[in-house]
């Protein structure tokens, strides 16, 4: 696996905490054992030589991206809701110069695997629906407490520690992350995937938190039902991130609770779902107001424990959410290359102005 130390690149980023420059072999036996894919590749086990503790290891070809990523992972990290950067190491790995994110091992795996595990043992009920949708907005209220938007919230990011019925879910993949600032909205880049996109960054207007608040709210959507809310299996591109029917359907906010799904499920969790699905991304709600909204602010003794269809949906569907996860990975793909043309274009405007306030200058001098 990764071995030869490295050398400090120039120009990249710098860490904003201790690496590891030694191979990553000495301190953990790394498997080939496949955690998950992601759109980098697979994530791997590993085993602390030491200790014998089990960990997941991420590599990244090193780049000011990937340093951006590692940076803002490892800031949130000591949130109880986002999964634990243990290690980062600077190796080479098939002669590129790599960065190895040593993680805790999420052993409960993926939320709608899970989902659909409930569903096969027992019933899966609103309250752990609320639950579940407790823990992802308290990892994004501690992210926007830091400035941090995650703006990739998706249901392979949301990972359980364990099996067990009291297992911890958490969030991770900051590799679209970005900081931000309360008063100017400064996330610009079109980095999406399509079906919890957020319609002003399909409008390519400036987006910021309250992408993650829409993020969310397709989520919560999921989870209660096992379908998403914008959806248009037609005309959907060969190439393209998505329909344009989609499209059309997310700048209009245009979505509906089926009845036969929906007519069982609380007013509050649907008041909420409104609320972070709204098009203006300033009338959505913040996450503190998310958190203080009637559904999620006392979930374990309001919520009623009606059941839901999920766990069986996604079963049903599971076919379709292959198909749906292909075209997640085809639109990331495609959402990264955007995102670099977008800094691209950015930095030669940047470059333009500057090279025009320079010649005005020259002109005013002569
Ligand atoms: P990428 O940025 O390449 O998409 P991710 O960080 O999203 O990679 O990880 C890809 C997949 O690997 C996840 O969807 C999950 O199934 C698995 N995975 C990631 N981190 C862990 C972990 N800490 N423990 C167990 N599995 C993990």
């Amino acid at each position: 696996m990764a071995s030869n130390t490295v050398s400090e690149p120039d120009k990249l980023p710098h860490f904003l905490f201790q690496t590891k420059r030694n191979a990553i072999t000495d301190d953990y036996e790394v498997r080939t054992e496949k955690l998950g894919a992601g759109i980098n590749g697979p994530v791997y086990a590993c085993f602390d030589r030491q200790t014998g503790q089990k960990c997941a290891l991420k590599i990244i070809k090193d780049s000011a991206k990937a340093r951006r990523e590692v940076n803002l992972h490892k800031k949130a990290s000591e949130c109880p809701y986002i999964v634990h950067v243990i290690e980062i190491y600077e190796n080479k790995h098939s002669k590129q110069r790599c960065l190895l994110i040593v993680m805790e091992y999420m052993a409960g795996g993926e939320l709608f695997n899970r989902i659909k595990r409930i569903g096969v043992e027992g019933s899966f009920t609103e309250r752990q629906a609320a639950s579940i949708v407790h823990s992802i907005c308290k990892a994004v209220q501690y992210l926007h407490s830091l400035n941090i938007a995650h703006r990739d919230l998706k249901p392979e990011n949301l990972l359980f520690t364990s099996n067990d019925e009291g297992a911890a879910l958490k969030l991770t993949d900051f590799g679209f992350a970005k900081e931000c600032s309360d008063s100017v909205k400064t996330l610009h880049s079109p980095c999406y995937t399509s079906y919890y996109v957020a319609p002003e960054v399909l409008s390519k207007q400036s987006y910021d938190k309250s992408c993650d608040i829409w993020g969310l709210g397709v989520i919560t959507y999921i989870v209660l039902c096992g379908y998403p809310p914008f959806y248009s299996l037609h005309n959907a591109p060969i190439n393209g991130p998505m329909s344009p029917e989609m499209k059309r359907k997310i700048r209009a906010g245009e979505y509906r609770f089926p009845d036969s799904d929906w007519n069982t499920v609380s007013r509050e969790a649907k008041d909420l779902i409104r609320a972070m699905l709204t098009v203006e991304p300033e009338s959505r709600p913040t996450i503190e107001e998310v958190l203080q909204s009637t559904w999620l602010s006392k979930f374990a003794e309001k919520v009623p424990n009606t059941s839901l269809n999920t766990p069986a949906v996604l079963v049903e569907q599971s076919e379709q959410w292959t198909d749906v996860g292909a075209a997640i990975r085809e639109t990331n793909a495609y959402n990264r290359m955007l995102s670099v043309e977008s800094e691209v274009q950015e930095i030669s405007l940047d470059n333009n102005l500057l090279f025009r306030r320079r010649q005005k200058r020259q002109n005013t001098a002569t």
